[in-house]
């Protein structure tokens, strides 16, 4: 069954060894033997350099930031804001248009009640795509409730690609906004997101795009896109969890009202009425997590240190590969076979139950998802409750698919 030779070395100039020796984690036995972690669409090991700022900033520069004269509350608000400049540099884009969030779905939920509630009328449409992730469906449920405006989705072909006549044929006067995923976490489809952008601008229509999927494998330009709001998360690239981004046009910024009230989002407070910091702090209230912050920056150096490029390039090798290897196996469909996607392997099989895969993988120390993956309405859509996903980065090689294709033909073997 397996027949390495049929896949071409990798790159010579890409040391795979090497980025491994960056991970400690991948060291960890697991069930007794080698981890293979294929569930970096869930989130992503941690390289060296980040666990080292992390733990550099708690040892040498942890105080609170913006508010205090001390030298350590300089170093911490220097790193801090350094960190912004980094996260600025790595989408393109100024300081001032990056607001730190949690992640990805508090920057969805600050755009959707923040922006978009205020605009929104009973009637009003926003235009999804039937292959979101519930963060960007669910937020814009929310505000929707509250205005009597509805969510739209655009439909998805067989193959998991959004069908992008059927999407334009839903523009129209009502829509007030556009939210697409750039790369989907479930089927690895990369949206034409240029093209959505530049058709919903044509018509007036603001653009978010969910790129939680999107920033450790395909390089993105906000200012090159146009794009109005562009949400990010740390830990899908390296970084630590529970920290991301929002980058969103100034001029949106400004406009827009405070979402979150507290310290630092304000300029003054009085009983009788309080003014609001300038951008992006408006939107920043409270202390924030200055070690997620210098840990994503960090994550982001050791992207850019290895090469956006050199990364994709790996991981379409790798996919390739997977694609040959997982086409061996008698009895399993992959979901989602879009040209051009991204490094996520979704599949089912006709023998088994995703969650009885999961766990027959698990006991060779193959690291998969099972489930919904948090998209219901495309799971829908393709008639299954499930799938399994194997979802590669940087630090995967032919061995790990080689475990997978072995550990997949033990799972035939048990339930055929
Ligand atoms: N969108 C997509 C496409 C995702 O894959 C995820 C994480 N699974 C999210 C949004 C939410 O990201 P977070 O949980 O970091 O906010």
């Amino acid at each position: 069954m397996n027949q390495p030779q049929r896949f071409a070395p990798a790159k010579v100039d890409f040391d795979l060894t090497a980025i491994r020796a960056d991970f400690p984690i991948l060291r960890e036995p697991v069930r007794g033997g080698r981890l293979v972690y294929l569930d970096n669409a869930a989130t992503t090991q941690k390289p060296e350099t980040v666990l080292h700022a992390l733990d550099g900033y708690y040892r040498h520069q942890n105080a609170n930031v913006h508010r205090a004269v001390h030298d350590l509350a300089e170093r911490a608000t220097t790193a801090y804001e350094s960190a912004r400049d980094r996260i600025a540099a790595f989408l393109k884009a100024t300081r001032e248009e990056i607001v730190f969030t949690r992640g990805t779905t508090e920057a969805i939920n600050l755009v959707a009640y923040s922006f978009l509630q205020p605009r929104l009328q009973p009637g009003d449409e926003i235009l999804l795509t039937g292959m979101e992730h519930h963060s960007n469906i669910v937020p814009w449920q929310l505000v929707a409730a509250r205005s009597g405006a509805r969510v739209v989705p655009a439909p998805i072909t067989d193959r998991g690609e959004l069908d992008v006549d059927a999407w334009r044929a839903l523009l129209s006067a009502r829509t007030k906004l556009v939210a697409v995923v750039h790369v989907s976490n479930t089927l690895g489809t990369i949206n034409p997101i240029a093209e959505l952008i530049r058709e919903a601008h044509a018509r007036g229509i603001p653009v978010l795009v969910d790129g939680a999927q999107a920033i450790a494998h395909v390089p993105v330009d906000v200012k090159a896109l146009d794009v109005d709001f562009y949400a990010c998360s740390a830990h899908k690239a390296y970084g630590p969890t529970g920290f991301g981004a929002l980058y969103a046009k100034r001029a949106h910024l400004e406009a827009m009202q405070p979402w979150h009230g507290g310290g630092d989002m304000i300029r003054t407070v009085a009983f009788e009425g309080s003014t609001w910091n300038d951008v992006p702090y408006k939107f920043e209230a409270g202390t924030p997590d200055m070690s997620g912050a210098i840990g994503f920056a960090a994550a982001l150096d050791y992207i850019d240190s290895i090469g956006l490029d050199a990364i994709a390039a790996h991981e379409h090798r790798l996919l390739e590969e997977g694609t040959q290897r997982l086409s061996t196996i008698e009895g399993l469909r992959i979901v989602g076979t879009a040209p051009g996607k991204g490094a996520i392997l979704s599949f089912v099989m006709d023998c088994a139950h995703p969650q009885d895969i999961g766990t027959i993988l698990d006991q060779d120390g193959v690291a998969v998802r099972t489930g919904h993956h948090c998209t219901m309405p495309l799971m829908q859509r393709f008639g299954i409750p499930a799938t399994v996903r194997a979802s590669l980065a940087v630090y995967n090689g032919s061995d790990d698919l080689e475990q997978l294709e072995r550990s997949l033909a033990k799972v035939r073997r048990l339930f055929a």
